[in-house]
């Protein structure tokens, strides 16, 4: 099962997404900070990580960094979720190494469409048929 690791700090947030993903089949680990989410990203192994950009400590951008400077992880597909859709903040999740980008808040089947079109990125397709 494809696993997909959730990092969000609103409860809200954090049941409206995993709600998502967990119906349309993919296996959901949930973090609601950081620092959890990397302990969970070495133990699990998700292909894909959801990562809310304002997080309190570690922020998704510091986070996102981390995953993608280290070479053991740098495969895994992060797609940011911010409360901004500001235009400048799509130049500083690019450059923190963010596969892609949703701005909250966010339909159901932009979430699906970015996952699916990353999982087509690593040749991960939850349906290949
Ligand atoms: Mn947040």
């Amino acid at each position: 099962m494809i696993k997909i690791l959730v990092i969000e700090d609103n409860p809200a947030n954090m049941k409206l997404a995993t709600t998502i993903l967990s119906l349309a089949g993919f296996e959901v680990l949930q973090a609601n900070e950081a620092e959890t989410g990397l302990i969970l990203i070495r133990e699990q192994h998700p292909q894909i990580v959801l990562m809310d950009m304002q997080l309190p400590g570690m922020d998704g951008y510091a986070a996102t960094r981390l995953i993608k400077a280290d070479a053991k992880l740098a495969q895994i597909k992060v797609i940011a979720v911010t409360a901004h859709a500001m235009k400048g903040d799509e130049i500083l999740i690019h450059d923190a190494g963010c596969d892609d980008y949703l701005s909250k808040p966010y339909h159901y089947q932009e979430l699906l469409k970015k996952v699916n079109l990353q999982l087509k990125l690593t040749g991960n397709e939850l349906d290949k048929s």
